[in-house]
Protein backbone atom coordinates (compact mmCIF):
# COMPACT_ATOMS: atom_id res chain seq x y z
CA UNK A 1 0.00 0.00 0.00
CA UNK A 2 1.20 3.41 -0.96
CA UNK A 3 2.30 5.42 2.08
CA UNK A 4 0.22 8.19 1.10
CA UNK A 5 -3.17 6.39 0.99
CA UNK A 6 -2.09 4.94 4.33
CA UNK A 7 -1.22 8.64 5.42
CA UNK A 8 -4.42 9.87 4.73
CA UNK A 9 -6.03 6.71 6.70
CA UNK A 10 -3.84 7.53 9.99
CA UNK A 11 -4.67 11.24 10.14
CA UNK A 12 -8.36 10.43 9.49
CA UNK A 13 -8.80 7.88 12.26
CA UNK A 14 -6.92 10.60 14.82
CA UNK A 15 -10.09 12.83 14.42
CA UNK A 16 -12.51 9.90 15.22
CA UNK A 17 -11.24 9.19 18.84
CA UNK A 18 -13.92 10.84 20.66
CA UNK A 19 -16.63 9.50 18.55
CA UNK A 20 -15.09 5.73 18.76
CA UNK A 21 -15.14 6.32 22.82
CA UNK A 22 -19.37 6.75 22.09
CA UNK A 23 -19.12 3.85 20.18
CA UNK A 24 -17.67 1.92 22.64
CA UNK A 25 -19.65 3.13 25.38
CA UNK A 26 -22.84 2.14 23.12
CA UNK A 27 -21.67 -1.22 22.85
CA UNK A 28 -20.70 -1.91 26.38
CA UNK A 29 -24.18 -0.92 26.96
CA UNK A 30 -25.95 -3.19 24.76
CA UNK A 31 -23.81 -6.18 25.04
CA UNK A 32 -25.04 -6.23 28.76
CA UNK A 33 -28.40 -5.53 27.58
CA UNK A 34 -28.25 -8.37 24.89
CA UNK A 35 -26.21 -10.41 27.83
CA UNK A 36 -29.02 -10.14 30.57
CA UNK A 37 -31.26 -11.52 28.12
CA UNK A 38 -29.52 -14.68 27.81
CA UNK A 39 -29.18 -14.99 31.21
CA UNK A 40 -32.59 -14.05 32.40
CA UNK A 41 -34.24 -16.73 30.36
CA UNK A 42 -31.17 -19.38 30.99
CA UNK A 43 -30.07 -20.18 27.88
CA UNK A 44 -28.73 -23.44 28.05
CA UNK A 45 -26.98 -25.86 25.14
CA UNK A 46 -30.22 -27.52 24.81
CA UNK A 47 -31.28 -24.34 23.51
CA UNK A 48 -28.80 -24.34 20.21
CA UNK A 49 -30.24 -27.48 18.71
CA UNK A 50 -32.86 -27.36 16.36
CA UNK A 51 -36.38 -29.51 15.49
CA UNK A 52 -38.38 -31.11 12.16
CA UNK A 53 -41.77 -31.29 11.27
CA UNK A 54 -44.28 -28.77 13.02
CA UNK A 55 -41.41 -28.16 15.30
CA UNK A 56 -43.86 -28.19 17.96
CA UNK A 57 -42.68 -26.71 21.72
CA UNK A 58 -39.26 -26.01 19.88
CA UNK A 59 -37.55 -24.69 22.72
CA UNK A 60 -34.88 -23.39 20.90
CA UNK A 61 -37.33 -21.01 18.79
CA UNK A 62 -39.35 -20.08 21.73
CA UNK A 63 -36.62 -18.54 23.54
CA UNK A 64 -35.22 -17.02 21.13
CA UNK A 65 -38.19 -15.04 20.43
CA UNK A 66 -37.97 -14.09 24.56
CA UNK A 67 -34.89 -13.46 24.00
CA UNK A 68 -35.57 -10.56 21.77
CA UNK A 69 -38.26 -9.21 23.19
CA UNK A 70 -36.56 -8.70 26.28
CA UNK A 71 -33.44 -7.03 24.37
CA UNK A 72 -36.05 -4.32 22.79
CA UNK A 73 -38.00 -4.22 26.03
CA UNK A 74 -41.43 -5.76 24.57
CA UNK A 75 -43.75 -8.50 25.77
CA UNK A 76 -42.80 -10.49 22.70
CA UNK A 77 -40.82 -11.44 19.80
CA UNK A 78 -41.04 -13.40 16.85
CA UNK A 79 -37.33 -14.63 15.37
CA UNK A 80 -37.48 -17.03 12.73
CA UNK A 81 -35.31 -18.28 9.63
CA UNK A 82 -38.67 -19.14 7.97
CA UNK A 83 -39.25 -15.21 7.62
CA UNK A 84 -37.47 -14.70 4.45
CA UNK A 85 -36.20 -10.96 4.26
CA UNK A 86 -36.46 -8.06 5.85
CA UNK A 87 -39.08 -6.96 3.14
CA UNK A 88 -40.87 -10.80 4.23
CA UNK A 89 -41.37 -9.39 7.80
CA UNK A 90 -42.37 -5.96 7.32
CA UNK A 91 -45.19 -7.44 4.85
CA UNK A 92 -46.73 -10.32 7.23
CA UNK A 93 -46.24 -7.50 10.07
CA UNK A 94 -48.72 -5.00 8.05
CA UNK A 95 -51.15 -8.19 6.61
CA UNK A 96 -51.12 -8.68 10.15
CA UNK A 97 -52.27 -5.72 11.56
CA UNK A 98 -53.91 -4.23 8.96
CA UNK A 99 -57.65 -4.80 7.15
CA UNK A 100 -59.87 -3.61 4.80
CA UNK A 101 -60.57 0.27 4.72
CA UNK A 102 -58.22 1.06 7.58
CA UNK A 103 -55.11 3.74 6.79
CA UNK A 104 -51.68 2.88 6.11
CA UNK A 105 -49.86 6.28 7.31
CA UNK A 106 -46.35 6.46 6.55
CA UNK A 107 -44.67 9.10 8.38
CA UNK A 108 -41.31 9.73 7.12
CA UNK A 109 -41.31 9.91 3.28
CA UNK A 110 -43.14 6.19 1.38
CA UNK A 111 -41.04 3.26 2.81
CA UNK A 112 -38.60 1.10 1.58
CA UNK A 113 -38.63 0.60 -2.16
CA UNK A 114 -39.46 -3.13 -2.32
CA UNK A 115 -42.72 -2.61 -0.28
CA UNK A 116 -44.10 -0.61 -3.30
CA UNK A 117 -45.57 -3.33 -4.78
CA UNK A 118 -47.24 -4.72 -1.54
CA UNK A 119 -48.73 -1.34 -0.49
CA UNK A 120 -49.86 -0.01 -3.59
CA UNK A 121 -49.16 -3.25 -6.56
CA UNK A 122 -52.09 -4.16 -8.57
CA UNK A 123 -53.34 -7.65 -8.81
CA UNK A 124 -50.27 -9.11 -7.09
CA UNK A 125 -51.62 -9.72 -3.42
CA UNK A 126 -51.07 -6.50 -2.19
CA UNK A 127 -52.65 -4.30 0.95
CA UNK A 128 -54.07 -2.15 -2.00
CA UNK A 129 -55.93 -5.58 -3.16
CA UNK A 130 -57.66 -5.84 -0.38
CA UNK A 131 -58.51 -2.53 0.21
CA UNK A 132 -56.07 -0.97 2.08
CA UNK A 133 -55.39 2.51 1.63
CA UNK A 134 -52.31 4.11 2.14
CA UNK A 135 -51.05 7.75 2.22
CA UNK A 136 -47.02 9.09 2.70
CA UNK A 137 -46.44 12.28 3.88
CA UNK A 138 -42.68 13.47 2.73
CA UNK A 139 -40.26 15.05 4.28
CA UNK A 140 -39.49 18.45 4.24
CA UNK A 141 -35.69 19.58 3.32
CA UNK A 142 -34.91 15.93 4.78
CA UNK A 143 -36.59 16.55 8.50
CA UNK A 144 -39.65 15.00 9.63
CA UNK A 145 -43.15 17.47 9.02
CA UNK A 146 -44.50 17.07 12.23
CA UNK A 147 -47.44 20.24 11.76
CA UNK A 148 -48.54 18.20 8.47
CA UNK A 149 -47.76 14.47 10.58
CA UNK A 150 -49.95 15.77 13.86
CA UNK A 151 -52.55 16.99 11.15
CA UNK A 152 -52.66 13.80 9.26
CA UNK A 153 -52.74 11.47 12.45
CA UNK A 154 -55.78 13.56 13.85
CA UNK A 155 -57.83 14.01 10.89
CA UNK A 156 -57.24 10.56 9.51
CA UNK A 157 -57.04 8.29 12.67
CA UNK A 158 -54.93 5.98 11.04
CA UNK A 159 -54.56 2.26 11.76
CA UNK A 160 -51.17 1.89 11.14
CA UNK A 161 -48.61 5.24 11.33
CA UNK A 162 -45.67 3.18 9.56
CA UNK A 163 -41.78 4.99 9.54
CA UNK A 164 -38.45 4.36 8.41
CA UNK A 165 -35.85 4.73 11.01
CA UNK A 166 -32.47 4.35 8.40
CA UNK A 167 -31.66 6.50 5.66
CA UNK A 168 -32.31 3.82 3.48
CA UNK A 169 -30.99 4.70 0.07
CA UNK A 170 -31.68 8.10 -0.01
CA UNK A 171 -29.75 11.39 0.56
CA UNK A 172 -30.95 12.00 4.18
CA UNK A 173 -30.73 11.44 7.59
CA UNK A 174 -31.66 8.83 9.70
CA UNK A 175 -35.00 9.26 11.79
CA UNK A 176 -33.45 9.91 15.79
CA UNK A 177 -34.74 8.29 18.77
CA UNK A 178 -36.18 11.40 19.92
CA UNK A 179 -37.96 11.95 16.74
CA UNK A 180 -39.56 8.82 17.28
CA UNK A 181 -40.74 9.19 20.33
CA UNK A 182 -42.58 12.26 19.42
CA UNK A 183 -44.16 10.71 16.89
CA UNK A 184 -45.07 7.56 19.38
CA UNK A 185 -46.67 11.20 21.73
CA UNK A 186 -48.27 12.81 18.83
CA UNK A 187 -49.93 9.21 17.86
CA UNK A 188 -51.18 8.62 21.99
CA UNK A 189 -52.26 12.64 22.28
CA UNK A 190 -54.23 12.72 18.88
CA UNK A 191 -55.10 8.93 17.70
CA UNK A 192 -54.54 6.21 20.66
CA UNK A 193 -56.37 3.48 18.85
CA UNK A 194 -53.57 3.95 16.44
CA UNK A 195 -50.39 0.92 15.82
CA UNK A 196 -46.80 2.92 15.65
CA UNK A 197 -44.86 0.64 13.66
CA UNK A 198 -41.05 1.13 12.55
CA UNK A 199 -39.18 -0.39 10.07
CA UNK A 200 -35.68 -0.90 12.64
CA UNK A 201 -33.56 -2.34 9.34
CA UNK A 202 -29.47 -0.78 10.15
CA UNK A 203 -30.82 0.71 13.31
CA UNK A 204 -30.17 -1.64 15.82
CA UNK A 205 -27.52 -1.14 18.25
CA UNK A 206 -25.97 2.03 16.98
CA UNK A 207 -27.44 4.09 19.92
CA UNK A 208 -28.47 3.29 23.16
CA UNK A 209 -32.18 2.98 22.95
CA UNK A 210 -34.52 1.59 20.34
CA UNK A 211 -37.98 2.58 19.24
CA UNK A 212 -39.60 -0.04 21.79
CA UNK A 213 -37.69 2.02 24.53
CA UNK A 214 -40.00 5.46 23.19
CA UNK A 215 -43.06 3.41 23.16
CA UNK A 216 -43.27 2.50 19.44
CA UNK A 217 -45.83 -0.68 19.29
CA UNK A 218 -43.48 -2.81 16.91
CA UNK A 219 -40.41 -2.84 15.31
CA UNK A 220 -38.95 -4.62 12.67
CA UNK A 221 -35.52 -5.94 11.25
CA UNK A 222 -33.63 -8.62 9.28
CA UNK A 223 -31.37 -11.00 10.83
CA UNK A 224 -28.66 -10.71 7.89
CA UNK A 225 -28.15 -7.19 9.31
CA UNK A 226 -27.75 -5.76 12.74
CA UNK A 227 -29.56 -7.73 14.74
CA UNK A 228 -27.58 -10.96 13.37
CA UNK A 229 -24.21 -10.12 13.61
CA UNK A 230 -23.37 -11.07 10.61
CA UNK A 231 -23.40 -14.55 12.03
CA UNK A 232 -27.08 -15.44 11.14
CA UNK A 233 -27.78 -16.80 7.84
CA UNK A 234 -30.60 -15.27 7.39
CA UNK A 235 -34.27 -14.69 8.85
CA UNK A 236 -35.83 -11.96 10.54
CA UNK A 237 -37.59 -10.17 13.79
CA UNK A 238 -40.38 -8.87 14.45
CA UNK A 239 -40.77 -7.65 19.16
CA UNK A 240 -43.87 -5.79 20.28
CA UNK A 241 -46.62 -6.03 22.38
CA UNK A 242 -48.14 -9.09 22.59
CA UNK A 243 -51.65 -8.25 20.87
CA UNK A 244 -49.79 -7.11 18.10
CA UNK A 245 -47.18 -9.74 17.86
CA UNK A 246 -50.15 -12.38 18.06
CA UNK A 247 -51.99 -11.04 15.25
CA UNK A 248 -48.69 -11.02 12.94
CA UNK A 249 -47.94 -14.58 14.26
CA UNK A 250 -51.58 -15.76 12.62
CA UNK A 251 -50.24 -13.80 9.40
CA UNK A 252 -46.59 -15.57 9.63
CA UNK A 253 -48.22 -18.81 9.55
CA UNK A 254 -52.06 -19.92 9.93
CA UNK A 255 -54.91 -18.11 11.34
CA UNK A 256 -55.15 -21.63 13.80
CA UNK A 257 -51.46 -21.98 15.09
CA UNK A 258 -49.70 -18.72 14.30
CA UNK A 259 -46.02 -18.95 16.61
CA UNK A 260 -47.10 -22.65 17.58
CA UNK A 261 -45.13 -24.32 15.15
CA UNK A 262 -41.87 -23.43 13.15
CA UNK A 263 -39.31 -25.76 12.76
CA UNK A 264 -35.20 -25.41 12.02
CA UNK A 265 -33.41 -28.49 11.68
CA UNK A 266 -30.28 -26.93 11.62
CA UNK A 267 -30.85 -25.23 15.45
CA UNK A 268 -30.76 -21.39 16.37
CA UNK A 269 -26.82 -21.71 17.40
CA UNK A 270 -25.98 -18.52 14.22
CA UNK A 271 -29.07 -17.02 15.42
CA UNK A 272 -28.06 -16.82 19.35
CA UNK A 273 -24.34 -16.27 18.63
CA UNK A 274 -25.03 -13.32 16.04
CA UNK A 275 -27.37 -11.56 18.32
CA UNK A 276 -24.38 -11.72 21.25
CA UNK A 277 -22.14 -10.77 18.71
CA UNK A 278 -24.74 -7.73 17.33
CA UNK A 279 -23.72 -5.10 19.40
CA UNK A 280 -19.59 -5.02 19.13
CA UNK A 281 -20.22 -5.59 15.24
CA UNK A 282 -22.50 -3.02 14.58
CA UNK A 283 -19.63 -0.91 16.95
CA UNK A 284 -17.60 -1.93 14.29
CA UNK A 285 -19.93 -0.94 11.04
CA UNK A 286 -20.73 2.49 12.94
CA UNK A 287 -16.50 3.04 13.48
CA UNK A 288 -15.96 2.22 9.33
CA UNK A 289 -18.37 4.83 8.77
CA UNK A 290 -17.36 7.57 11.00
CA UNK A 291 -13.76 7.00 9.38
CA UNK A 292 -15.01 6.50 5.95
CA UNK A 293 -16.85 9.88 6.46
CA UNK A 294 -13.48 11.60 7.16
CA UNK A 295 -11.15 10.20 4.75
CA UNK A 296 -13.60 10.48 1.72
CA UNK A 297 -13.89 14.38 2.82
CA UNK A 298 -10.31 14.60 2.65
CA UNK A 299 -10.35 13.48 -0.82
CA UNK A 300 -12.91 15.99 -1.45
CA UNK A 301 -16.62 13.98 -1.30
CA UNK A 302 -19.22 15.13 0.20
CA UNK A 303 -21.03 12.57 2.66
CA UNK A 304 -23.77 12.47 4.98
CA UNK A 305 -24.25 11.22 7.71
CA UNK A 306 -22.27 14.82 8.67
CA UNK A 307 -18.52 14.39 9.86
CA UNK A 308 -18.19 14.35 13.47
CA UNK A 309 -21.32 13.16 14.31
CA UNK A 310 -22.77 9.48 15.51
CA UNK A 311 -24.43 8.18 13.18
CA UNK A 312 -28.01 6.81 13.60
CA UNK A 313 -27.44 4.00 11.03
CA UNK A 314 -25.00 1.88 9.39
CA UNK A 315 -25.04 3.56 5.69
CA UNK A 316 -22.94 6.44 4.54
CA UNK A 317 -23.88 8.19 1.26
CA UNK A 318 -21.48 9.43 -0.87
CA UNK A 319 -21.09 11.82 -3.54
CA UNK A 320 -19.22 10.90 -6.47
CA UNK A 321 -19.83 13.17 -8.58
CA UNK A 322 -18.65 11.29 -11.65
CA UNK A 323 -19.21 7.50 -12.76
CA UNK A 324 -15.66 6.88 -13.03
CA UNK A 325 -15.08 7.78 -8.99
CA UNK A 326 -18.16 5.75 -8.19
CA UNK A 327 -16.86 2.74 -10.18
CA UNK A 328 -13.38 2.68 -8.77
CA UNK A 329 -14.89 3.33 -4.93
CA UNK A 330 -17.14 0.10 -5.45
CA UNK A 331 -14.17 -2.09 -7.22
CA UNK A 332 -12.04 -0.91 -4.62
CA UNK A 333 -14.38 -2.29 -1.97
CA UNK A 334 -15.28 -5.44 -3.66
CA UNK A 335 -11.31 -6.29 -4.14
CA UNK A 336 -10.53 -5.80 -0.54
CA UNK A 337 -13.34 -8.63 0.43
CA UNK A 338 -12.54 -11.76 2.32
CA UNK A 339 -15.00 -13.42 -0.79
CA UNK A 340 -14.70 -12.92 -4.63
CA UNK A 341 -12.16 -9.98 -4.35
CA UNK A 342 -10.79 -11.31 -7.38
CA UNK A 343 -14.07 -10.31 -8.88
CA UNK A 344 -15.26 -6.82 -10.68
CA UNK A 345 -18.64 -5.55 -9.70
CA UNK A 346 -20.12 -4.53 -12.87
CA UNK A 347 -23.05 -1.92 -13.27
CA UNK A 348 -26.04 -3.83 -14.65
CA UNK A 349 -29.96 -3.51 -15.52
CA UNK A 350 -31.44 -4.93 -12.13
CA UNK A 351 -34.53 -5.88 -12.43
CA UNK A 352 -36.88 -3.36 -10.55
CA UNK A 353 -34.63 -0.32 -11.04
CA UNK A 354 -34.66 2.21 -13.17
CA UNK A 355 -31.43 2.66 -13.85
CA UNK A 356 -28.21 0.59 -13.94
CA UNK A 357 -26.94 -0.51 -10.62
CA UNK A 358 -23.61 -1.23 -9.56
CA UNK A 359 -22.97 -3.33 -6.11
CA UNK A 360 -19.56 -4.61 -4.41
CA UNK A 361 -20.45 -7.81 -1.89
CA UNK A 362 -18.02 -9.90 -1.47
CA UNK A 363 -19.96 -11.09 1.85
CA UNK A 364 -19.76 -14.70 3.76
CA UNK A 365 -23.84 -14.33 3.76
CA UNK A 366 -24.86 -13.97 0.70
CA UNK A 367 -26.75 -10.08 0.39
CA UNK A 368 -25.47 -9.22 4.40
CA UNK A 369 -24.87 -5.35 4.17
CA UNK A 370 -24.00 -5.59 7.82
CA UNK A 371 -20.93 -7.14 6.12
CA UNK A 372 -18.06 -4.58 4.38
CA UNK A 373 -20.24 -3.62 0.98
CA UNK A 374 -21.06 -0.74 -1.13
CA UNK A 375 -24.05 -0.05 -4.24
CA UNK A 376 -24.92 2.28 -6.01
CA UNK A 377 -27.63 3.60 -9.06
CA UNK A 378 -25.53 4.92 -11.97
CA UNK A 379 -27.19 8.59 -12.02
CA UNK A 380 -25.86 11.91 -11.21
CA UNK A 381 -24.55 12.66 -8.75
CA UNK A 382 -23.12 9.31 -8.07
CA UNK A 383 -23.91 8.58 -5.18
CA UNK A 384 -22.50 5.86 -3.78
CA UNK A 385 -23.35 3.56 -0.29
CA UNK A 386 -21.03 2.49 2.19
CA UNK A 387 -22.59 -0.22 4.68
CA UNK A 388 -20.82 -2.57 7.02
CA UNK A 389 -17.73 -3.58 8.61
CA UNK A 390 -17.53 -6.87 10.34
CA UNK A 391 -14.09 -6.16 11.69
CA UNK A 392 -12.53 -2.33 12.51
CA UNK A 393 -9.46 -3.44 10.92
CA UNK A 394 -11.41 -4.84 7.66
CA UNK A 395 -12.81 -1.89 7.18
CA UNK A 396 -9.26 0.46 7.91
CA UNK A 397 -7.56 -2.09 5.38
CA UNK A 398 -10.19 -1.46 2.70
CA UNK A 399 -10.20 2.31 3.25
CA UNK A 400 -6.52 2.60 2.58
CA UNK A 401 -6.62 0.92 -0.44
CA UNK A 402 -10.26 2.74 -1.34
CA UNK A 403 -8.23 5.82 -0.75
CA UNK A 404 -5.21 4.34 -3.28
CA UNK A 405 -7.72 3.67 -6.17
CA UNK A 406 -9.34 7.60 -5.50
CA UNK A 407 -6.01 9.14 -5.64
CA UNK A 408 -3.95 7.65 -8.41
C1 LIG B 1 -32.87 -3.90 4.00
C2 LIG B 1 -34.02 -3.06 4.33
C3 LIG B 1 -35.33 -3.49 4.16
C4 LIG B 1 -35.70 -4.78 3.50
O1 LIG B 1 -34.99 -5.84 3.87
P1 LIG B 1 -34.64 -7.06 2.88
O2 LIG B 1 -34.11 -8.02 3.83
O3 LIG B 1 -33.64 -6.57 1.88
O4 LIG B 1 -35.91 -7.48 2.24
C5 LIG B 1 -36.34 -2.67 4.56
N1 LIG B 1 -36.09 -1.45 5.06
C6 LIG B 1 -34.85 -0.98 5.22
C7 LIG B 1 -34.63 0.38 5.77
C8 LIG B 1 -33.78 -1.77 4.86
O5 LIG B 1 -32.54 -1.30 5.02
Amino acid sequence: MSNRASEIVAKNETKCVELFKKIDEIAYFNQKKVLDAFRKNRISAAHLSGSTGYGYSDMGRDALGKVFADVFHTDEAIVSPLIASGTHALTISLFGILRPDDLLLSVAGKPYDTLDDVISGENVGSLADFGVKFQSIELSEGKLNFSEITDKIQKLQPKVIFLQRSQGYDWRLPVSIDEIGEIVRITRKFSPNSVVMVDNCYGEFTGFYEPTDVGADVVIGSLIKNCGGGIAPTGAYIAGKSKFVEQIGYRFTASSVGTEIGSCISGYLPYYEGLFLAPTTVASALKSNVLSGYVLKDLGFDSTPECGTLPNDIIRAIKFQNEKKLTDFCEAVQAASPIDSYLTPEAWDMPGYNHRVIMAAGTFVQGSSLEMTADAPIKPPFIGYLQGALTYEHAKIALTEIVEKLIS
